[in-house]
């Protein structure tokens, strides 16, 4: 089963992901841990993209193409994959197409108020990475798992959000036009696990069919 996740952040998409991964046993490919990856194994590919990363560049479609191809030869991906965060525009789309055909596209959706209530509330630590909610229970300001001061991001204050929200919105639409009929679009209004039924549902179904 091949998927595509999108989702701005916020949006769950981490969470849907681990959830699919499970449930259907395909690997979730994001380009930022592929990076990662092949920049730690060097190489000619790798060299360059570690020099990418490490001047904050982005990397370019061609780049991320090859990496992504390599990726997807790998063994854990013979029953197909989740790809998050790639395709961001059309052209990566047209490029993917090239190399393989898609089964379906999630498109999470989360109106610009929920959003807004969720990443406000958002506090993260700088220390560990780890991520909390001033709205959870047993919220205190210290991180759950280090002890050190939690702290909101810049880009998690109403006037980044929505900016981020916007071009998301910019980014996604070429694409969801683009995918047409295999895009499944969900509301990540409710819980996580009220979010995932109807994936779950709808890609059970798929796999049957296939
Ligand atoms: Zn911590």
């Amino acid at each position: 089963m091949k998927l595509i996740l999108l989702g701005a952040a916020g949006s769950g998409k981490g969470t849907m992901a681990k959830k699919i991964s499970e449930d259907f046993k395909v690997p979730q490919i994001s380009t930022g841990d592929m990076f990662r990856e092949i920049a730690k194994q060097g190489g000619d590919l790798g060299e360059k993209v570690a020099k990418l990363m490490s001047s904050g560049s982005l990397v370019p479609n061609e780049i991320t193409f090859e990496v992504l191809k390599e990726r997807l030869k790998k063994d854990d991906c013979k029953n197909g994959f989740i790809l998050d965060g790639f395709p961001r525009s059309l052209i990566q789309a047209q490029m993917l197409r090239e190399l393989t055909d898609i089964d379906a596209v999630i498109s999470i959706e989360l109106p610009f108020s929920e959003l807004e209530k969720r990443l406000v509330n958002r506090r993260i630590c700088a220390s560990c990475g780890d991520i909390d909610n001033v709205s959870y229970d047993g919220y205190t300001g210290a991180c759950r798992k280090c002890g050190k001061k939690l702290f909101q991001r810049d880009d998690d204050k109403p006037e980044a959000i929505k900016t981020r929200l916007e071009v998301y919105k910019k980014d996604v639409t070429p694409l969801i036009n683009f995918y047409g009929d295999k895009v499944m679009t969900v509301s990540s209004s409710g819980s996580p696990d009220e979010t995932y039924a109807p994936v779950k549902t709808f890609l059970t179904k798929l796999e049957a069919k296939a």
